[in-house]
């Protein structure tokens, strides 16, 4: 039963972000962690190799696969999924029972099946939010501009397809047309549940 209890008479709140690859979840992620209050960003865990800029933590921890196919086995994950060429992404369980027994608010990336799933288990929690780009065809642009591989951007689009399929599910969706103003549209749905105030 995944129903979590609630120890400071508030319900933790856990938002799902997901959206394409490209879309520009992460900046807008961060726009939004810069300006919010109260809210915890929790990397997932993934088997990935690290890309420049990032570092152990953020925006994720970064593990061998060994290590994570024995977390699986513990049964230490809320979801995991294998993306793109096979890597695995996963939500650390225990970790998310706590903050939402205890009341804290936390936000994380989520593909979109994984999405589907946490709401099933947490349906009085988890707030999906999911960012649209503004066009299919700025959004291959996108894509083109940091992939040369014509392979591997059709690739990517098909799941970008697969992924806009469950647009409909998500209770925010947010067009990523322009950082200021959709970063400002993320800000305002996390602080209407959290009411914690705006970092001055
Ligand atoms: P990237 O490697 O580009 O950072 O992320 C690839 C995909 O993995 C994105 O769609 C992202 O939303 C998804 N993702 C990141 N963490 C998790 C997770 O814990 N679970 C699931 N299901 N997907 C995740």
């Amino acid at each position: 039963n995944f129903q979590v209890e609630d120890k400071r008479n508030r319900k933790g709140f856990f938002f799902v972000v997901s959206g394409p690859s490209g879309v520009g979840k992460n900046t807008l992620l961060n726009y939004a962690l810069e300006r919010v209050r109260g809210i915890y960003y929790l990397p997932s865990i993934t088997t990935r190799p690290m890309r420049p800029g990032e570092a152990q933590g953020f925006p994720y921890f970064f593990i061998s696969k060994a290590y994570f196919e024995a977390m699986i086995a513990q049964g230490a994950f809320l979801e995991w999924k294998q993306i793109h060429s096979g890597d695995y992404y996963g939500t650390h369980l225990p970790t998310i029972v706590y903050a939402l027994e205890n009341g804290y608010d936390i936000i994380t990336d989520m593909d979109v099946l994984g999405c589907v799933e946490v709401m099933e288990r947490f349906p009085e929690n988890v707030v999906p939010i999911f960012i649209a780009p503004p066009s299919m065809e700025e959004l291959r642009q996108r894509l083109a501009g940091r992939e040369k591989d014509a392979g591997v951007i059709a690739r990517r689009m098909e799941r970008v397809d697969m992924e806009m399929g469950y647009v409909d599910r998500y209770r925010h969706v947010i067009v990523n047309d322009d950082l200021e103003r959709a970063g400002k549209e993320l800000v305002r749905i996390l602080e209407q549940y959290s009411q914690s105030g705006t970092k001055k």
